[in-house]
């Protein structure tokens, strides 16, 4: 263990760790409190990737390792059992469907959450000894068009550049990327740089205004998935103004000329091009001159150019534009894919891919003899297998009958997502590893497994920059957890394969996965870049105290290497780099008379995926707390709908419902809506019901940036939400979403059928009959209620004057506002004067913050608009007087938002 300090008679730790979320991979340093369980986190100062920073969702997570919602001993068609009778359900139901109906009708749909140790020997479990290539990762909804771009261009998945380059460019262009929101650590990295050196431009290309936009120089406001016209006009200028590399080229690449020609059929026009992405003309000049007049550049993308039906075109787009110029492998520049999972990276390398084999390896004849000689594997797949989409597809139509999901929340994360859970509904199998019991895929689950969860799991993780860090296990396994690996290996033996998986430690597995990296990948017979071999034979010791570093590791690279393909180098067949001639294409169902608008997805600052863990922590949930659909004014006027209220968004595939955001950050007939919600936490939030299921043709990458849909307001007849100490059981309503706060649980409803005795119904949600079970408890009740305008509040407080819950209805969606009441729920006891104030509607004069804007500090808008009337005239005053701001930073787009709109 890594071990920084340790005082045994005070039980804590200190422990380095990496965090469990976005693909950026910050090290933590953490003190743990083994008496109370109490975990700290700061930033890791010496950690590359990070240099200390963390955002909100990392600052957070020492309050995600409580064990309410935790998934704690092994279940048998739900009921705990032992790890006996769990492991031989799993092993049995393989090998009977697989003796029934071969190896292609298992399958396992693993996670960037698993750790490297984790993902090596499922990936070696299904490939190897089923004999099936039936292992997809949900890295396929993120990054797998940049896997099939990178392969399509270098001959192999090699990321060429790292973050030091962000630091040395002068032109820092954001593709598809919200980098503020999604990656902020890069972000605040890329911000402080820039404040340094103001000649550093940035450009943001996202047809979405971000808060990442609140850096740029430039934002192109392109029409959703015209990516391609875009950069195939820029390589077109490129050559234009005779900024092609041309010794670059001629030394190391193929295909110019093809490229060149397409790129001047379909963009070779400025004016109709400008037309056609819907930007201003000048500014599309502009970013053209910026990109041909400056050497060190450096691209950024991420989900909104891989996740369409042309993603993997998109990519290639981008890396044509840097290999015509030779801007690549050098200091501050080179295109660069952001990986949206901590170990996203590590799946890539390991083969967690359905379409590639292991470390860096495809299914060709010599790679598939190599591989299954390293692993002496009785069963090798020969050739790719099903992917995300596909496999969920084959799930339905009863083709795949046994699935091992680890790690990941499909039911949710998938596109047409009412298809995958009908899907598991009827598989023969449904098995889930997860740490959190209750998720939308374990409620599908015929037998669930108790992973260890982030706080308790030892292992490695790779970055978006090929970093290799230690996660480390800060707390002991909890109840009957296990780690992933172990878990995987124990079903492999009991499935018979009696050699291959009798590793004691994930140390072993990490040995022989490096082994495998450098296995016949020779200097003189280099095949892949991925070569971590001088890591084959490190000690326990070693392994424990591993820091940081960036692949490959081995003879000639013993320290790492940061940077490729500055003098070629490439994998493909004949050694060069690849220009590709692209064709655009718009994405591949387009808008049509029923479905007039386009549907936009996307993240949250403070949410992670399906929020089974983010939604844990009170302060995370307080910036946004509903699913929400964003809208353009001018679309908002045209369907008559206004701010705030509930709006119903269908498609082909199914529909869903959100609180309505009017703004022009998006343009008219465009919407956006975050994928966070679950069943688990809302109703009917569930966006990815509506998201069309197509996907890339090379990556089979999901189109989650574009589906056809309509939009109409909902109409309640009743409007409410509660705010209770206790645990909350859903009433009947149309729209309910929960949301944990501070010592309390929120519920937002809306129902469209008249509630009879609203008193009596809002006390029964909280699970009282009447006013005398309250008494008999020592509770009392406060109850206003207003029958001409159907208004009724209720708040129980017990005998010291303790808030226990407050619950409200209307007719209208004019409710009180909500952050004051939940703030009540943190006092022991209620002064007369928030008493008074509890079932008014108003907070107590100066109390009233607003809506929650900075979530390390709680600090609300109306106390930063406040201070901005005051005299803050920027996010480094409000800063200094509200601490807003001043942690992760990630809020600060916002705060100047509302000094603007104040000042
Ligand atoms: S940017 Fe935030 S979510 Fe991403 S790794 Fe760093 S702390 Fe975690």
């Amino acid at each position: 263990m890594d071990i920084i300090a340790n005082d045994s008679s005070q039980n804590i730790e200190t422990k380095h760790t990496t965090c469990a979320y976005c693909g950026v991979g910050c090290g933590i340093e953490a003190q743990v409190n083994h008496a109370t369980r109490e975990v700290k986190i700061e930033g890791l100062i010496n950690h590359p990737a990070n240099q200390g920073r963390l955002c909100s969702k990392g600052s957070a997570l020492g309050h995600t390792v409580g064990l309410n919602e935790r998934l704690l001993e092994p279940h048998v068609n739900h009921q705990a059992t032992s790890w006996d009778h769990a492991l031989d359900t799993v092993a049995q139901g393989f090998n009977k469907i697989i003796k029934e109906h071969g190896p292609d009708a298992v399958a396992f749909y693993v996670s960037g959450q698993l750790l490297t140790e984790d993902y090596y020997v499922a990936n070696k479990l299904m490939k190897g000894f089923i004999g099936s290539a039936n292992i997809d990762t949900n890295s396929r909804l993120c990054m797998s068009s940049s896997v099939v771009g990178h392969k399509r261009a270098f001959g192999l998945d090699t990321v060429p550049g790292c973050y030091d380059d962000f630091e040395k460019a002068e032109l820092i262009t954001l593709v598809g990327s919200n980098t503020a929101w999604c990656h902020p650590v890069l972000f605040q990295r890329i911000k402080a740089y820039k404040e340094a050196n103001p000649n550093v431009k940035v450009v943001v290309i996202d047809p979405r205004r971000t808060q990442t936009c609140d850096i740029a120089d430039l934002h192109l406001h392109l029409n959703l998935g015209t990516d391609v016209w875009l950069f195939n006009g820029l390589l077109h200028s490129l050559n234009q103004q005779n900024k092609i590399n041309q010794d670059y080229v001629q030394q190391y690449c193929d295909g110019l000329d093809e490229a060149l020609a397409q790129a001047e059929k379909s963009s070779g026009n400025l004016s109709t091009l400008a037309e056609q992405l819907g930007v201003n003309l000048d500014d599309l000049k502009l970013f053209y001159n910026w990109f041909c007049e400056t050497e060190k550049s450096v691209t950024l993308y991420s989900q909104g150019v891989n996740q369409s039906t042309s993603g993997t075109d998109k990519v290639n787009s981008i890396l044509n534009c840097h290999l015509a110029t030779g801007r690549i492998g050098k200091a501050g520049m080179g295109p660069f894919s952001m990986t949206g999972q901590p170990n996203a990276m590590g799946g890539r390398e390991v083969g967690g891919l359905a379409n590639t084999l292991a470390c860096h390896m495809d299914f060709v004849p010599d790679s598939i003899d190599r591989v299954k000689r390293f692993w002496d594997a009785p069963n090798m797949a020969q050739e790719n297998g099903l992917m995300a989409v596909d496999l969920f597809d084959a799930i339905d139509a009863g083709k795949v009958k046994a699935v091992w999901i680890m790690a990941t929340n499909p039911v949710v994360s998938l596109p047409n997502a009412d298809k995958v859970k009908r899907a598991l509904e009827k598989c023969e199998l449904v098995v889930v590893s997860d740490n959190i019991a209750d998720t939308d895929t374990t409620r599908l689950a015929h037998v669930k497994l108790p992973a260890a969860p982030w706080s308790e799991k030892d292992g490695t993780v790779t970055n978006s920059e090929r970093r290799i860090s230690r996660q480390r296990a800060l707390l002991p396994l909890t109840g009957n957890t296990k780690p992933d690996w172990w878990i995987i290996n124990e079903v492999a033996k009991r499935m018979g394969f009696t050699h291959g998986f009798n590793h004691e430690t994930q140390a072993d597995i990490f040995k022989e996965y490096a082994a495998l990296s450098g296995f016949e990948n020779t200097p003189e017979h280099r095949l892949r870049d991925f070569d971590i071999s001088a890591l084959a034979n490190i000690s326990q010791e070693e392994y424990d105290h591993f820091q940081p570093t960036q692949w490959p590791l081995n003879q000639a690279h013993p320290n790492g290497k940061a940077r490729f393909f500055a003098d070629g180098g490439f994998f493909t067949a004949n050694g060069k780099g690849k220009i590709l001639a692209i064709e655009p294409k718009l994405p591949k169902n387009p808008i049509n008379d029923a479905f007039p608008l386009q549907l936009n997805t996307g993240r949250i600052r403070d949410q992670w995926h399906t929020m089974t863990r983010t939604a844990l922590a009170p302060q995370l949930n307080q910036h946004i707390s509903e699913p929400f659909v964003e809208m353009h004014p001018q679309t908002a006027r045209a369907y008559d709908l206004k701010e705030h209220q509930l709006v119903q968004v269908s498609s082909l595939w199914g529909s869903m419902m959100g609180r309505l955001i009017i703004s022009d950050a998006s343009k008219p007939n465009t919407l956006f809506a975050p994928m966070h919600w679950s069943a688990a936490l809302s109703k009917t939030g569930r966006i990815n019901t509506v998201v069309n299921p197509e996907v890339d043709p090379f990556s089979k990458q999901p189109e989650s940036k574009h589906t056809p849909v309509n939009v109409k307001g909902y109409a309640g007849n009743w409007y409410g939400f509660i705010l209770s100490r206790a645990d909350l059981t859903w009433p009947d309503a149309d729209y309910v979403v929960h949301a944990k706060g501070e010592q309390h649980n929120r519920l937002e409803l809306a129902h469209n059928e008249p509630l009879h005795h609203p008193i009596q119904a809002m006390l029964a949600w909280l699970g009282y009959n009447d006013e005398t079970q309250l008494a008999e408890n020592q509770l009392e009740l406060l109850s206003y209620e207003d029958t001409a305008s159907e208004t009724y509040r209720i708040a129980i407080m017990d005998q010291h004057g303790k808030l226990q819950a407050v619950a409200m209805v209307a007719p209208t969606q004019a409710l009180p506002e909500r952050t004051w009441l939940a703030m009540q729920f943190s006092k022991d006891a209620l002064d007369d004067r928030s008493r008074q104030a509890l079932l008014s509607g108003f907070a107590p004069a100066g109390e009233d913050i607003g809506r929650i804007v900075c979530a390390c500090f709680s600090v609300g808008e109306k106390t930063i608009a406040k201070a901005a009337k005051g005299g803050c005239k920027n996010a480094a005053e409000i800063g200094a007087q509200l601490k807003a701001g001043t942690n992760c930073g990630s809020c600060v787009p916002e705060i100047k938002g509302i000094i603007a709109q104040h000042r």
